[in-house]
């Protein structure tokens, strides 16, 4: 099958390797009919996370089941499945507390930019969703990080209704973030951004407001839209110092920063946190824990986080779509097969 591999920071290459196999009579084999491109994928891309050796890449994917082991009992061959970026047991103990980003059988995909891949704990870990419409497909496949990513960044923060939260990265889990914060009943909702097209998708999603500026300018124009009292939600969706910063200062005393951005290197000092009372909360996303729920608002119309998609390649030209992700040229890409 044909596989996509980072072989050196810039450098994304398709080669020929064996399909997967089942190695545990609870593994499912699935073929891969969406992938894409993920954020953290560009950390490896440009060299801020090291490459030591070529190695196969991409988390995200929905397929069909094409094999599955004599211990798997609730995914059948032929099923239409909808998978979280992590393979989870979902009965453990941390599991059953709704934290299968921890499971203690913790899994990770070794690479869905591909034809196939092969899916540990596929009880725990695979949704079969019956025949979904051609255009929920890809909101479907959204489901599988970047909604489940913004919706914890939400949940993290004490999203609800009457509150101003604010999403700070306009990156596809910083739009998706701005969906959850509207299904959960926001009154204001505000989108950090200084990309025309980013800002567009914000509101059709349910920005009611957005702010361009950064740093001292942002946190300022934040502090006017709310009194000078700070958000009651603030979701954090970027990863670096900079925008951890930008979310602490901007959260009103005695609320939570969501923070679900992976953090590279950011180092900071406790003060602020302590002076004004600011929790901080979030991490990887237990994305299993909220896969049906989102599952059933995409496929009740209600949410199409799809949208985040505004460039389509066949997995062939998977180098272009991580330079189109890098150069922000794209939001977000998907790949057909
Ligand atoms: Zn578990």
């Amino acid at each position: 099958m044909r596989a996509t591999f980072i072989t050196a920071p810039g450098d994304i290459e398709i080669r020929q390797i064996p399909e997967p196999t089942l190695r545990e009579q609870t593994d499912a084999i699935v073929r891969i009919t969406h992938s894409c491109v993920c954020g953290s994928d560009l950390w490896s891309y440009r060299g801020v996370k090291e490459v030591p050796k070529p190695l196969q890449i991409g988390h995200e994917f929905i397929g069909e089941v094409t094999q599955v082991g004599d211990d798997v009992t609730t995914i059948k061959v032929g099923d239409f499945v909808v998978a979280p970026f992590t393979t989870s047991d979902n009965t453990c103990v941390h599991c059953r507390a709704g934290f299968q980003s921890a499971c203690q059988n913790l899994g990770f995909y070794r690479g869905c930019q591909a034809e196939f891949t092969r899916v540990a704990n596929a009880d725990g870990t695979l949704i079969a969703v019956a025949e979904p419409r051609p255009e929920q497909v890809r909101s479907l496949l959204a489901c599988s990080d970047v909604l489940g990513t913004g919706w914890h960044a939400a949940v993290s923060a004490g999203v609800g209704p009457g509150k101003t939260a604010v999403v700070v990265g306009d990156g596809a889990v910083g739009l998706c973030a701005v969906i959850a914060a509207r299904v959960l009943g926001a009154e204001r909702i505000v989108a950090m951004s200084r990309h025309e097209p980013r800002q567009q998708l914000a509101r059709t999603f349910g920005a009611t407001d957005i702010v361009a500026e950064r740093g001292e300018v942002g946190i300022n124009a934040i502090l006017d839209l709310t009194d000078g009292l700070g958000a009651q939600a603030v979701m954090e969706c970027v990863g670096t110092r900079e925008a951890m910063e930008q979310s602490i200062a901007i959260a009103r005393p005695g609320t939570c920063v969501g923070f679900v951005g992976v953090p590279h290197g950011v180092q900071m000092p406790l003060e602020p946190y302590f002076q004004r009372n600011i929790g901080l909360r979030g991490g990887m996303a237990p994305v299993r824990a909220y896969l049906p729920h989102l599952i059933e608002l995409v496929l009740a119309g209600t949410i199409d986080p799809g949208l985040v998609f505004d460039l389509t390649l066949p997995l062939d030209e998977v180098a272009d779509a991580y330079q189109a992700m890098d150069e922000r040229r794209a939001i977000k890409v998907m790949l057909e097969p």
